[in-house]
């Protein structure tokens, strides 16, 4: 299929600041059936490489993998200041690797720089671009109490550490690939709000950005883990409650907040389709539901975007 450059478009996200939980259900939030299955692909001119998506658009998690290719031995990606390997033996046998498009990134060519290590270890060169579309996410307008914007003070000091010690593991990189087969919601058979990307102006004049989805389901029901991996947060955070953190490898992390009880522990290793915790309603969250995130290398990317990809 054809993708055109498309032209640099944003949503006036001047100021984003960190507000998480807030579930507003309206008739314009209401749950709709999403696209299952519904992938593109595109080979990655002049090499072995074949990129597979539901759109290339920001928010989107992207396959990138190694087809069989005379005589190549590895292919190394730069995009931004991340490098992904493709083969070769340095990150294990499975030949691909999961690249994000950031929900704020703007709608302009995505460069990538493809390094071919062929079997003779002569090395190949060249340029990509990625021309990713624009897309238009939901606006939703709240009034709310100031105190429910800002922490009081006696916690301010509580959020900014606990933001610094979400983002000490989302620094993680586990070279390791611990996940088995596709990523699947953590609350099967729930759909899913479609308010990934959603613009929330609160009182005018604030503007947050929402990097997950949110899933209601009642209060106490299971929650399995997407994918397996390792538990690297199960703790009380003061905007998402009862969270957990499981690194699937790779930079790929499942995010999940606002339980209210947390069946695993940090360093638990966890098998696809455990229950990890307990729907609930803590943090700053306003009925019980599962906020669910994903971040690739420290890309935010909607969680049903990693759910379709064919990595079965
Ligand atoms: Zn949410």
């Amino acid at each position: 299929m054809k993708h055109r450059i498309g032209r640099a478009r944003l949503a006036g996200a001047a100021s984003v600041f960190a507000l998480a939980g807030i579930l507003v259900l309206s008739s314009a939030s209401a749950p709709r059936p999403r696209p299952v299955g519904d992938t593109h692909s595109v080979a990655l001119q002049g090499s072995p490489v074949e990129l597979v998506f539901r759109s290339l658009q920001p928010g989107e998690a992207i396959l990138a993998f190694l087809k069989d290719g005379p005589g190549v031995r590895r292919v190394t990606l730069q995009v931004r200041d991340a490098k992904y390997v493709l083969g070769g033996t340095e990150w294990g046998a499975k030949p691909f690797a999961l690249i994000g498009i950031d929900v704020a990134a703007k709608a302009e060519p995505l460069d990538i720089r493809v390094t071919e290590e062929k079997t003779d270890g002569t090395l190949a060169h060249f340029d990509e671009a990625l021309a990713i579309e624009p897309k238009e996410f939901p606006r939703q307008r709240f009034n709310v109490a100031e105190a429910m914007l800002n922490p009081p003070p006696q916690e301010q000091e509580r959020v900014a550490r606990e933001a610094d010690l979400v983002q000490s593991v989302f620094d993680i990189f586990t070279p390791e690939w611990m996940a088995t087969g596709g990523f699947q919601s953590p609350l099967p058979g729930r759909k899913p709000f479609p308010n990934f990307g959603q613009l929330r102006i609160y009182n005018k004049t604030r503007q947050a950005v929402h990097a997950g989805v949110d899933i209601a389901a009642p209060w106490g029901t299971p929650a399995l883990a997407s994918n397996a991996g390792r538990v690297v947060l199960a703790s009380n955070l003061y905007l998402s409650g009862e969270t957990v953190i499981i690194d699937h490898g790779r930079g790929v992390f499942t995010f999940y907040c606002h339980f209210s009880k947390i069946l695993v522990k940090r360093g638990d290793l966890v098998k696809r389709g455990q229950p990890i915790a307990r729907v609930g309603n803590t943090g700053r969250s306003t009925g019980p539901h599962l906020h669910w995130a994903v971040r690739i290398r420290d890309v935010r990317v909607d969680p049903f975007s990693l759910v379709d990809l064919p990595l079965d």
